[in-house]
């Protein structure tokens, strides 16, 4: 059940302030309070969301394109796209997700050091 006071619903309602760097009928993006890099941009969908399980059974496939396609474009605007970037979505307790809005990282402005994250056993 989507908890209507988390802290990204409150950003899209207004009631608290965010860094916005994209916008479009279905997705805000806006700069993470906390960087863990020189990028660190966080990309939500609109819709009531908590996670991907229910992105994927209550959004439109309009929603959806307009939530990638927002992805992109701040890749794009805040620089990254050339140069590259991760993209992480926690997901999830066992995904470590905090907000429980559906959300992606956009993570870039250096390289990465090393590969695939490995989970611990
Ligand atoms: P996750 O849920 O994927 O673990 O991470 C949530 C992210 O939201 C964290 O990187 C955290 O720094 C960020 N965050 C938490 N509260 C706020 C806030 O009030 N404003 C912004 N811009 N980011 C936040």
């Amino acid at each position: 059940m989507y908890d209507q006071t988390n802290i990204f619903a409150k950003i899209l309602r207004g009631e608290i302030p965010c860094k916005k760097v994209h916008e479009n009928d279905h997705a805000l993006a806006f700069h993470d309070i906390s960087p863990q890099m020189p990028v660190h941009v966080l990309v939500i969908p609109k819709g009531p969301y908590t996670n991907l399980e229910e992105f994927n059974a209550g959004a439109s496939l309009e929603e959806m394109g307009g939530f990638m396609r927002a992805v992109a474009e701040t890749a794009n605007l805040v620089g990254a796209a050339q140069s590259g970037y991760r993209l992480i979505a926690n997901n999830g307790s066992d995904g470590h997700q905090e907000v429980p809005h559906f959300h992606v990282h956009i993570l870039g402005g250096r390289p990465i050091m090393g590969g695939m994250i490995k989970a611990q056993d």
